[in-house]
């Protein structure tokens, strides 16, 4: 499998090659063609497999066939973390090929600037990663909204039940739109995560790094 397989554009393909990745990684392979049908999935992977730029790069795709997009409105694009650090981390990776389409993100973290997070979100994104009570926190006070996500991500879904967030990972899910496309990455599949999959996925296909 190589990357001019999975259909992109020349820019992102540019961004890509740029990056000096010689091929895609195992969950690339699998996980991009489904994610770019549309399917929900489940992605079996832990942090080195590639597994960011597997739901990112279809998430661009998302975005950029957007007949419309409103500057200051909510994300399009929501990617929940259970950590700050694991939550920077996407964002560098979203921000580095989101400038190829001049997509913009903003990071949101417990722990964090309220204020600044704040204003950012108030400055409008279409891509929002956070952490699951600091968006819950922001959504309050009305500095973002949900009205308009079609494409949700859960990243380490496993460490999310480990740190407590199952309330507010199942919320957030409750007020996103049902037509939405959601994939839920997890380093273990437990119980929990295969319960909560099936209470939030639809049809999911199974991905294993
Ligand atoms: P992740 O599993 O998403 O945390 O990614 C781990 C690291 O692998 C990141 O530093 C990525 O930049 C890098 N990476 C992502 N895709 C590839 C690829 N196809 N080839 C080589 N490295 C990659």
């Amino acid at each position: 499998c190589s990357f001019a397989h999975f259909g992109f554009d020349e820019h992102l393909l540019d961004a890509i090659r740029k990056s000096e990745y010689s091929k895609p990684t195992p969950i690339q392979a699998q996980g991009v063609p489904i994610a770019l049908s549309g399917r929900d999935i489940i992605g079996i992977a832990k942090t080195g497999s590639g597994k960011t730029a597997a739901f990112l790069w279809p998430l661009l795709v998302h975005i950029m066939a957007q007949k419309e997009i409103e500057v200051g409105d909510g994300p399009i694009g929501l990617i929940l973390a259970p950590t700050r650090e694991l939550s920077q981390q996407i964002y560098h990776e979203c921000k580095k090929f989101g400038k190829v389409y001049n997509i913009k993100t903003v990071c949101a973290y417990g722990g964090g600037s309220m204020w600044e997070q704040q204003k950012a979100c108030q400055e409008g994104a279409e891509i929002i990663v956070a952490t699951p009570g600091r968006l819950i926190d922001l959504v309050k006070k009305k500095a973002t909204n949900l009205r308009r996500v079609t494409f949700l991500v859960y990243d380490e879904a496993d460490r999310m039940f480990d740190m407590g967030f199952e309330p507010q990972v199942r919320s957030i899910a409750d007020h996103v739109r049902p037509d939405r496309q959601t994939l839920l990455f997890s380093a273990t599949f437990r119980r929990k995560v295969e319960k909560l999959a099936r209470d939030i996925l639809a049809d999911p296909i199974r991905v294993v790094q």
